[in-house]
């Protein structure tokens, strides 16, 4: 989501005529984009302010503006801390960025930190890092309250945005030649729960907008992030079944597989019913490929507690995961619960479930050896070589020449935990290889 507005602010102050320069120095303006979920943010954030102070100094038409999350956490906090700071602009605030600047100048220090959004982020315009790939936000806010999470503070209650809105910018993107867009919300299945259908009482479903979004001309391939398990419903799993732009890959948030510790984390569904929806979603998409986000080392989580998380693991077979060690967010209400776990003991426990997802996430990459995959190219890999993802969302290197954008189909002949490898092939190759499985 902070991703998805740092390109609108790029492309509100491109709009405005300003350039990007490589040095801070020149800037006129410098825009700090905060996200309160990662660890340390505000350490880094007043690190940062540090760095610039002395280059304001010897560029008093320099404008430093602080956006994102930690800025509607802290509001007026960041102008006391770091009076040099000229404008605080908060996450429903996006599209008064230039005014406040402006207003800046003429009469210092501004903050804006609405509580509402009344204009989607994605109704501004943007400068995109990838011409290929899009984000499409698609509701913001979220009206859960999981208690490690930041993001109720910070985002507000879920707003949806209208479908047909939606609709228009994906067309848009495709006419531009955008052919993957990833619909972003903190938890898509509710996707519409805010908004009744205009001229009907009923309410507008994700299921629809991944069906309507499936009729886009030109758009290869749709993503979706993140649905909650405890709002997943079976019109979701027929919608991405039906759907032929809709990529075989769900993320879906375990969190933990201790249902003591996901009621004390507020996820209001238990683990037999998550791994009932893996089992579900397998059966009725085949090679689908699921990742997940798990916390380790909850406040009171037990080792018991733990084993549970390993035992979801080893049965859900995840092809990847994000792995957390808990850390208190100031703000949830977890920060406050009194039994947090040893260092040391989440260190262990963390390393023991890393150890077992990669030899699972490598398992799970060694059936793709020997197959051939659809690629999407999106640059340079960190090795030199070209770098792409498949429609199950697994990265993919091999050597050649291809452009960000190009669909090419590859030859897997090594697996990795973390990627594969292979050999682009004609097309004419893989519709063999389908030919021959059919037969
Ligand atoms: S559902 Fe996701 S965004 Fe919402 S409170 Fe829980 S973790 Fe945070």
């Amino acid at each position: 989501m902070n991703e998805h507005d740092s390109e609108r602010i790029a492309g509100l102050l491109t709009a405005e005529g300003y350039v990007p320069t490589e040095e801070a120095a020149e800037a006129e303006v410098v825009v700090l984009n905060t996200c309160a979920i990662r660890e340390n943010a505000d350490n880094r954030l007043y690190g940062q302010l540090g760095h610039l102070r002395p280059l304001k100094m010897a560029n008093p038409r320099m404008r430093i503006v602080v956006a994102g999350c930690l800025a509607q956490k802290d509001r007026g906090l960041i102008q006391r801390r770091a009076p040099w700071v000229d404008v605080v602009v908060g996450t429903h605030a996006l599209p008064s960025l230039l005014e406040l600047i402006r207003r800046a100048e003429a009469e210092g220090p501004q903050m804006d930190v609405r509580e509402y959004t009344e204009v989607f982020p994605s109704a501004l315009p943007a400068v995109r890092g990838d011409r290929h790939r899009a984000w499409v936000s698609v509701s913001v806010g979220c009206d859960n309250r999981c208690s490690f999470c930041i993001v109720p503070l910070v985002r507000g209650p879920q707003r949806s945005r209208p479908l047909g809105e939606v609709l228009a910018e994906v067309q848009g993107l495709a006419a531009s030649g955008v052919v993957e867009v990833t619909l972003l919300g903190q938890n898509v299945n509710t996707y519409g729960r805010d908004l009744t259908v205009p001229g009907s009482g009923s309410r507008s479903r994700f299921a629809e907008l991944l069906r309507a979004v499936d009729g886009v001309e030109r758009l290869r391939r749709i993503r979706f992030t993140s649905p909650h398990p405890h709002d997943f419903t079976p019109d979701v799993i027929d919608a991405i079944a039906a759907c032929e732009r809709v990529c075989e890959h769900i993320h879906f948030p375990l969190q933990s597989g201790s249902d003591r510790i996901l009621r004390a984390m507020r996820r209001s569904y238990r683990s037999e019913r998550y791994l009932s929806w893996v089992r579900r979603i397998r059966d009725s998409i085949p090679g689908i490929a699921f990742s997940t986000d798990i916390i380790v080392g909850f406040p009171g989580e037990t080792e018991e507690d733990f084993r549970g998380t390993l035992r979801v693991v080893e049965e859900a077979r995840f092809d990847s995961a994000y792995t957390f060690q808990y850390s208190p967010r100031p703000g949830t209400a977890a920060a406050s619960f009194d039994d947090q776990v040893p260092k040391e003991v989440v260190q262990e426990r963390f390393d023991r479930l890393v150890a077992l997802q990669e030899s699972i996430s490598l398992e799970r990459n060694r059936a793709c050896e020997g197959r051939i995959v659809e690629v999407l190219v999106e640059g340079t890999g960190r090795k030199g070589g070209v770098q792409g993802r498949t429609r199950t969302n697994k990265v993919v290197h091999f050597e050649g020449d291809a452009a960000p954008g190009q669909f090419l189909d590859v030859a897997i002949e090594r697996a990795h935990p973390h990627h594969l490898s292979g050999h682009p092939v004609p097309t004419a190759e893989r519709d063999g290889l389908a030919l021959a499985a059919a037969e």
